[in-house]
């Protein structure tokens, strides 16, 4: 086993034969690029782990004969590092977080959360900002306080042509070093770069592609004090610990619910630039251990665009209801199901639907998926389409100004599938949709029936998620050992 010192007192332990250490002062010239490697396959990404410094009391007491493994690590820190146990006591609470503002929605960038900079490429000089509506270079480099810097930069016609305009979510990244503004790198896409560098005939800019090897990071440690104050230690930036936060919401409040001695582990995409890591995006996996209870999630995408953390063992059998109660957004309930007198004929009669009122051309979307049964004109429907889906239920939407274009008898169609605009055809005195919801041909009410229920994955979705879960669960139990490691060690008797 290796051992190398990081900044902030943090160790970082190398799996032997597998990876080489990084220069993290300095950036070495560009290395080589490997293939662009997909977020989910990297089956022989080297193993790297990094221990926040209370490992040096790990490594104290190791010597004692506690922890064999470690006992190998001394390190000149050690006696700083001692000092940390009079802070530490197991099954202590841990500190109250502070300044740690889960965001209520998810806000922009590809993980949801604004991206930064990871602890590390601080010491390389770097500083990052998640553009935002209305970003200019200027605004941009006075957010990061570099517009004193930036000035040559900003006269510059042909960077600031280029850099016109700036997407939101984007990120803006510059490294200073000597108090020059050294580089500038602008993200149009995921890996669509505007690169400025300084050069003895001034600034010089160009476009690039795959300027950043994305990578898989993994860091485990232990909760001593707060999540904020150990997940910086171990490396973790402000966004990732936000996501750690977002990810186990349903497991823990991180607010309130941490306790000292709980365990993190999380696998993250890691952007490196020049050799560094510089930024992360999302989380892709991560594990949260409390006592003998480990949580595990996995960050995965169904089919239909939605982006989850799944717990591996649990999630895959979540149940979600099959239909939609609604056809049309924001709709008003009219005419409810059951007996009424009739809208158009006056008498009373059993009214085999509910009517959503809305605007003439509305799209109605399929509550659930199915098949086309019929569309076409019905006599009093007007112009309808009937939907066939599982369990013998079949649904209708009436008086429709119009169909989905292109849609036919016996197509397949998603929940949520537009299939026709809301209008007044057939027997109708305004524009609505007249929505059935009918098992094995008998009408119910479609606001109060029972709505089946059906896996949350399809069987397709469970083998992709099981195959991709499988990987990741492999490597957060092996981040686990790291952690456990790293925990506070049991007091000793007399001591
Ligand atoms: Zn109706």
């Amino acid at each position: 086993m290796q051992r190398y010192n990081l900044p902030g007192n943090s160790i970082e332990i190398v799996i032997p034969g597998d990876y080489k250490p990084k220069q993290m002062k300095s950036a070495p010239s560009l290395p080589k690029k490997s293939p662009k490697s997909s977020p989910h396959t990297s089956p022989k990404k080297p193993l790297r782990y990094i221990a926040s410094r209370s490992l040096f009391i790990v490594c104290g007491l190791a010597t004692l004969g506690n922890i064999p493994v470690y006992s190998m690590i001394s390190t000149p820190d050690a006696t700083s590092s001692v000092l940390n146990l009079t802070e530490v006591e197991s099954g202590s609470p841990a500190q109250v977080l502070q300044d740690l503002n889960l965001p209520a929605v998810a806000s922009e960038s590809f993980s949801g959360f604004a991206m930064d900079i990871l602890p590390d490429a601080q010491q390389g000089n770097w500083k990052m900002r998640t553009l935002v509506e209305g970003d200019t270079l200027e605004t941009a480099l006075d957010a990061l306080k570099l517009s004193k810097l930036a000035k040559p930069l900003l006269k510059d016609a042909a960077i600031a042509q280029e850099l016109e305009t700036l997407k939101p979510d984007a990120a803006l990244l510059v490294q200073v070093v000597d108090d020059q503004l050294q580089q500038l790198i602008y993200t149009k896409g995921k890996n669509n770069a505007y690169i400025v560098s300084s050069t003895d005939n001034g600034f010089v800019g160009k476009w690039e592609s795959d300027v950043f090897e994305i990578r898989e990071s993994k860091i485990a440690f232990t909760v001593k004090h707060s999540i904020q104050r150990d997940g910086k230690e171990a490396g973790l930036s402000n966004s990732l610990i936000r996501q750690l936060g977002h990810v186990f919401r349903q497991d823990v409040d991180f607010k309130k619910g941490l306790r000292a001695g709980d365990k993190l582990g999380v696998i993250f995409e890691d952007y490196q630039y020049q050799g560094a890591s510089i930024y992360t995006d999302k989380v892709l996996a991560a594990e949260y251990s409390h006592r003998e209870t480990t949580k595990q999630r996995v960050r995965f995408t169904l089919e239909d665009g939605k982006t989850d953390y799944f717990s591996p063992n649990a999630d895959t059998e979540l149940k979600r209801t099959a239909f939609d109660r609604t056809p049309v957004a924001g709709g008003r309930m009219s005419s409810g199901f059951g007996m009424r007198r009739h809208p158009v004929f006056g008498f009373r009669k059993a009214h085999a639907g509910q009517d959503f009122a809305a605007p003439r051309g509305t799209p109605i979307h399929a509550t659930a998926d199915g098949q086309v049964k019929f569309l076409g004109r019905q006599g009093g429907y007007g112009n309808v389409v009937e939907l066939r889906h599982i369990n013998g239920i079949t649904t209708l939407y009436g008086h429709m100004s119009g169909f989905k274009q292109g849609l036919g008898s016996g197509h397949s169609v998603k929940r949520g599938d537009v299939i026709g605009y809301v209008g007044s055809t057939g027997t109708s005195t305004g524009n609505h949709v007249h929505y059935e919801y009918r098992m094995n041909g008998v009408a119910q009410n479609p606001v109060s029936v029972d709505l089946p229920q059906v896996g949350i994955m399809s069987a397709k979705e469970m083998q992709q998620f099981k195959n991709h879960a499988s990987a990741m669960i492999q490597q957060l139990t092996e981040l686990r050992k790291v952690a456990a490691a790293d925990a506070p060690a049991p007091k000793q008797n007399g001591g």
